[in-house]
């Protein structure tokens, strides 16, 4: 047998990795929740409550600790590496995709996240700690619009009561370096409209349009559609510009039909950049576009859409795209330092 590894992190640290990997590694998310709600119970107990219990072997007493939860925290407080966790990083640690490393290591942010405001899995501040851990300057949070109501979108009260959450965020980790950026994945209506009013669209700091219903509608209509929202001055990203579904427990769908050479020329005049959606059952948009797009003269941004912490880690399949595509660094918006992102983003004055 092999001999134990110590482990100093804590058991806090431990169940939260073991989420991480899980999630990037795409396993179930109802059986990643089970880790992340006990991380959330243990959190704000004393060391030595914690410890106590563990001598005494009451941990499953607590409500949200289960057999799992407790053996991994256990381990932790013993100065063990739990063995679930050892288990998970020889699985799911290193890079998710071949390519792309050089340009992976240029990005210093991600410009469409989701928390569980909207369709995410977990609270705000744990998306903006594992983004600052995974080293980004930044992170845009990008919960959904009001009328996409599957996926619980934000209206004017929520949406306003989220950026005081998204200030306070920031004031806790001032002086790391990275900041939570604010922002909005918007739905492009049927007549091209944004699915926000402009003064909340004002407020925030970055905003991705996507169309996210009738996308089977015909390509005139769609180009249409897609051309109102890029010549809005409050879009600064074209998110999953096809809609399309490669993979994945939501079924396959093909790409919507649109006249993308339109759309790239106006996303190249108006400054909005075509998102490379990083999630592996989107691969959007397919390689042939993001040549065109690259031929036509847009930005790009590389964004993970992610719906859980670890899903921040998909941007290697992202990276590995673009590079392939032969796209410049400089021409990935989220490459930018900080401050040149903001001053692109904030284009309407
Ligand atoms: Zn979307
Ligand atoms: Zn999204």
């Amino acid at each position: 047998m092999a001999p134990e590894q110590t482990y100093d992190g804590g058991p806090v640290a431990a169940l939260r990795r073991i989420a991480f990997l899980m999630e990037r590694g795409r396993e179930d998310t109802r059986r990643v929740q089970a880790f992340r709600a006990a991380a959330a119970v243990l959190l704000p107990l004393p060391a030595e409550e914690v410890a106590a219990r563990v001598d005494a072997g009451t941990l499953t007493e607590l409500a949200g600790i289960g057999p799992s939860t407790a053996a991994v925290a256990e381990s932790a407080v013993r100065g063990v590496v739990p063995e679930r966790l050892a288990r998970l990083e020889r699985e799911h640690d290193g890079p998710l995709a071949a390519g792309g490393r050089e340009l992976r290591k240029a990005l210093r942010g991600d410009l469409h996240s989701h928390s569980d405001w909207s369709d995410g899995g977990s609270p705000i501040e744990e998306m903006a700690f594992t983004a600052m851990e995974l080293g980004h300057d930044y992170l845009v949070l990008t919960d959904h619009s009001p009328r996409l109501t599957v996926a619980n979108g934000l209206s004017v009260a929520r949406l306003t009561k989220q950026l005081g959450v998204v200030d306070a965020v920031n004031e806790h980790l001032a002086g790391t370096g990275f900041t939570l950026l604010k922002g909005i994945e918007v739905d492009i209506l049927d007549d091209g409209g944004l699915d926000q009013t402009d003064e909340m669209l004002a407020r925030l700091d970055l905003r991705v349009a996507s169309v996210h219903s009738k996308l089977r509608q015909d390509a005139a209509g769609m180009t249409q559609r897609m051309l109102g929202a890029i010549r809005n001055p409050r879009t600064n990203v074209l998110g999953h510009c096809t809609g399309r579904m490669v993979m994945g427990n939501r079924g396959t769908r093909p790409s919507s039909e649109f006249d993308a050479r339109a759309v790239f020329e106006a996303c190249a005049e108006h400054d909005v950049a075509v998102e490379i959606n990083s999630r592996p059952e989107r691969r959007d948009p397919p390689s042939t576009l993001i040549e065109l797009a690259r031929d036509l003269g847009c930005l790009f941004s590389i964004d993970s859409d992610s719906h859980a912490p670890g899903q921040l880690d998909f941007l290697d399949y992202g990276c590995e795209r673009a590079e392939a595509a032969g796209i410049d660094a400089d021409r990935i918006v989220n490459t930018w330092p900080r401050d040149r992102l903001l001053a692109w983003a904030a284009k309407a004055g």
